[in-house]
């Protein structure tokens, strides 16, 4: 198996592109999801915010206040600094559970996607192919505004914390281009798709896999015949 990272800029329209990977039957990851699981109530993510943070971040419901806290570490980079190690470890143990599971599972590859795959670094080695999806800032200002209500300045003070979309798009294998239509973005998903399930790149990583599993097994049932005869 492989994995493939998915991102693009805020609104570019991930979530609309890894919608249509999943409707064809590609696995995904969404980091997004994880990030809202890890901070359920009564979670470890939830405690150690609480800890750190106090009650302030938290609504009546016990549920984390997210447009507070999307505030407050915009403007506190500290406090970014601090939640970020508090909850990216345990996204990305959540992320390494899932891989693990869908690799027993046989698949082929999957999509991991993360809207700050560029950014924050960490998860990019381990990516065999990157896709990203782009269009323009203007449209990603009027996305944020239509669906989020940001204002004008909201919107660009998130699109300029990320590493501008032209740059990402530099370092991707594949680009979808969704400034157009649905439609079009749908045909360049069936397209990178068809890529995908071309490739062989799994096989290597299973081979290293059977390989390990091979000399490790052969090498402990040495160890055990020469104890125990
Ligand atoms: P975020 O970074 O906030 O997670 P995203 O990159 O996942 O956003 P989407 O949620 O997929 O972006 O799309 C943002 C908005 O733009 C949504 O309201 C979506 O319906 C709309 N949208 C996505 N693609 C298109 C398109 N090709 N044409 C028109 N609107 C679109």
């Amino acid at each position: 198996m492989f994995l493939v990272g998915l991102t693009g800029g805020i609104g570019s329209g991930k979530t609309t592109v890894s919608d249509m990977f999943r409707s064809l039957k590609c696995p995904i990851i969404d980091a997004d999801e994880i990030a809202r699981e890890v901070v359920k109530p009564g979670t470890t993510g939830w405690k150690r915010i609480k800890r750190h943070f106090g009650s302030e971040v938290f609504l009546s419901t016990g549920e984390l206040d997210r447009k507070y806290v999307a505030k407050v570490i915009f403007n506190e980079p500290e406090k970014r600094q601090l939640l970020n190690s508090i909850i990216h470890p345990l996204i990305r143990n959540q992320i390494i559970w899932r891989v693990i599971k869908l690799f027993f599972k046989g698949y082929q590859f999957v999509i991991l996607d993360i809207p700050l795959l560029f950014e924050c670094g960490s998860m990019l080695s381990y990516m065999k192919y990157t896709i990203v999806v782009d269009c323009t800032k203007t449209q990603q200002i009027e996305r944020l505004i239509s669906r989020d209500d940001f204002t004008k300045q909201e919107a660009l003070v998130r699109i300029h914390s990320q590493i501008e979309l032209n740059k990402k798009c530099q370092m991707a294998t594949y680009v979808i281009d969704n400034s157009s239509s649905v439609d079009y973005t749908q045909e360049q998903v069936q397209r990178v798709n068809r890529l995908l399930r071309s490739s062989k790149a799994q096989w290597k990583v299973r081979s290293i896999f059977l390989v390990s599993f091979i000399t490790i097994s052969a090498t402990t049932a040495g160890v055990c015949y020469y104890h125990f005869k």
